[in-house]
């Protein structure tokens, strides 16, 4: 009887959200304080995100990234902004994201608070390998103490350290290898046998960056003994400690949790068979949330597949309005 009613809410409703929509585009879907990855792609100089030939983007791929990050568009932080005044200086080396040259170092880049930087490329390698993340192989800073403890932690408190409880940092590197019969596409059902998943693994290696196998506070929760993780969200997730892989960077092969409230290997865990989809399950999230970042909301597939239908974004953003969400401004 009252859906008469109900009906023209949905449709005011839609068109509030239609307006939302086009002033916030994306961000729309975050909170104010959640973490924008940017991705560069000045080194991506052999043709992995870009046309050699005419110099445009790859846009399909590039839009894969953003889906990518968009996992973990639930984080929130204040993150301090990277942005040197008279007497600050920093630097920041890391290799080649395309593998092109020697490594690559930059001075004194500015980057927003709440942002992280990623450089990415890719290039042909030997079989096996999927692709790899870095945060730099060395990361200097003099100047004021607020200035160096911004690139070091971005402003973050007890991030070093062996007892270290939190995590920050300017950003990093990714780099695939091309060499991968990849599967670009956004729809699972267009998965086969033999083509590793893109998203997967630009997913997996974002979370690296993030400091999965990589924080001072990720490893400050190792047990060596047993080589497990204790830290507290991931053991209630998993109901005990979670067992790593031997060098402690993920998971150990093959630990389950679920996602969407089916069982599936973890993201974070060493490998992905080609020709499945793995998405951050609700222990890798609990991962995150033990290596200090505020895990909150995080975005239902149906989301992040419509963001890059399009036209799809009013209607997600509807959902979550209807669901409680509160709107993006
Ligand atoms: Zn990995």
């Amino acid at each position: 009887m009252h859906h008469r009613h109900i009906q023209p809410l949905r449709r005011a409703m839609a068109k509030a959200l239609r307006g939302a929509a086009i002033l916030g585009g994306a961000l729309a879907l975050s909170p104010a304080h959640a973490i924008q990855v940017e991705f560069d792609y000045t080194y991506d100089t052999r043709g992995f995100f870009t046309d050699l030939v005419t110099g445009a983007p790859i846009a399909e791929r590039r839009a894969l990234l953003d889906t990518a990050a968009s996992f973990y568009s639930g984080f929130t932080d204040t993150l301090a902004a990277i942005s040197p005044q008279a007497g600050d200086s920093w630097s920041v080396n890391f290799s080649h994201p395309s593998l092109a040259g020697p490594a690559v170092t930059l001075t004194n880049l500015s980057i927003p608070e709440n942002t992280l930087r990623v450089y990415v490329g890719g290039s042909p390698s030997g079989p096996g390998v999927l692709g790899f993340a870095g945060t730099g192989n060395s990361v200097t800073a003099t100047g004021s103490a607020e200035f160096v403890d911004a690139v070091h932690t971005r402003g973050q408190a007890n991030a070093t350290g062996a007892q270290a409880t939190d995590y920050g940092i300017w950003g990093g590197t990714i780099w695939f290898n091309a060499n991968n019969d990849w599967y670009f596409g956004t729809d699972p059902a267009g998965l086969s046998p033999g083509h590793p998943d893109f998203l997967t693994t630009a997913t997996h290696e974002l979370g690296h960056i993030l400091g999965f196998g990589e924080a001072d506070s990720w490893h400050a929760q190792i047990d060596h003994a047993s080589n497990a993780f204790l830290g507290a969200h991931s053991v209630a997730a998993y109901g005990g400690p979670v067992p790593l892989d031997l060098y402690g960077l993920h998971w150990g092969e093959g630990v389950y949790s679920t996602y969407e409230g089916l069982s599936q290997e973890t993201l974070m865990d060493p490998s992905t068979a080609r020709g499945l989809r793995e998405l951050p399950t609700v222990l890798d999230y609990a991962g995150f949330r033990d290596i200090g970042w505020q895990v909150a909301v995080v975005p239902e597939p149906a989301e992040w597949a419509m963001l890059l239908a399009g036209l799809g974004l009013v209607a997600s953003l509807g959902r979550r309005r209807v669901g409680g969400e509160v709107a993006g401004t």
